[in-house]
């Protein structure tokens, strides 16, 4: 059956804040998820730990809900079980910059074929309101009253120089033509063949009161309109250190896909997948595993 937005519909209340960002971004998933006309069969959501984590609450799809900073490994997992599956990450900037970062380089040096959306807010909201790794500079919250002293991590120049073969930044919200920007680069992301880092501007209204709505909507511009082509590193590494009014020559934030390059997948390179085909699909009643397991007796 194909996916439609009255299909994803659930019938779960929902418990994000009014005004929070991740309704926009439930609406874009929703929205490209239809126009891609995927089938329910086709695709997999995994969400790990934080306000966000419960989209798979409000999305009537297959969704794995896993432990904390664990996205990508299960993700892998499912893709390494049946490449023919779209899977799609959610995760936030503390699930997946701070428990979970470990696993992103490596996900992304493997370049496995996957989507991984990241609630960036800046803060982290379901433990109400503590300093996050892409809290900016001087950031007041209960864990840093005097200021964060650290410097925010930029996953954007992160998975640029980690080799990454998409990468993009959306903010699905201030108005319509926002939306439909996310939507159209999230449907590129998702039909990448490749590993795919989806940041999401994603405000917190409830914590975060510097990342605001105004502040987005003050500074971001679409990358599209200026005339760039997401095919030069060098110039996405630059590119990818414009943040606001920092010094540098722009005083906005871009948004939209500041790199992305056409290479093998992981799985398109694993002898094993190739010849026997996806491990879900190959027939197990032959196989005995009883010698193994009675070494562990
Ligand atoms: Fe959204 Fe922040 Fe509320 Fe969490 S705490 S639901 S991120 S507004």
């Amino acid at each position: 059956m194909k996916i439609s937005i009255p299909l994803l519909k659930t019938d779960q209340p929902n418990y994000w804040c009014p005004g929070c960002g991740d309704f926009g971004v439930l609406s874009v998933v929703k929205q490209t998820l239809t126009e891609l006309e995927f089938h329910f069969e086709d695709v997999v959501l995994v969400a790990g730990i934080g306000c966000f984590g419960k989209i798979p609450n409000y999305l009537n799809m297959n969704s794995f809900k896993v432990i904390h900073g664990r996205v990508l490994p299960i993700a892998i997992g499912i893709k390494l079980a049946n490449p023919k599956l779209t899977v799609i990450g959610h995760s936030g900037d503390g699930d997946g910059y701070a428990i979970g970062m470990g696993h992103l380089p490596h996900a992304i040096r493997k370049n496995i074929d996957l989507t991984f959306i990241v609630h960036d807010n800046g803060v982290y909201g379901l433990t109400t309101g503590q300093t996050s790794p892409t809290s900016m500079k001087g950031y007041r919250s209960k864990s840093t009253p005097l200021g964060s002293a650290e410097e925010p991590i930029n996953p954007i120049a992160l998975a640029i120089a980690s080799g990454a073969t998409f990468v993009a930044r959306i903010y699905p919200s201030g108005g319509r033509k926002n939306v439909e920007h996310s939507v159209k680069v999230l449907r590129q992301a998702i039909q990448h063949h490749g590993f795919a880092l989806v940041d999401v501007l994603q405000v917190c209204k409830t914590f975060n009161k510097v990342n605001t709505y105004d502040y987005y909507n003050q500074r971001i511009y679409q990358l599209e309109e200026t005339g760039y082509e997401p095919n030069d590193r060098v110039m996405a590494f630059q590119k990818a250190l414009e943040w606001g009014n920092e010094g540098l020559p722009d005083n906005g934030i871009p948004i939209g896909v500041f790199y992305r390059e056409e290479k093998p997948a992981f799985e398109d390179q694993i002898p094993q997948l190739k010849e026997a085909g996806p491990p879900a699909h190959q027939p197990i009643d032959s196989i005995q595993i009883s010698k193994v397991a009675a070494r562990f007796r």
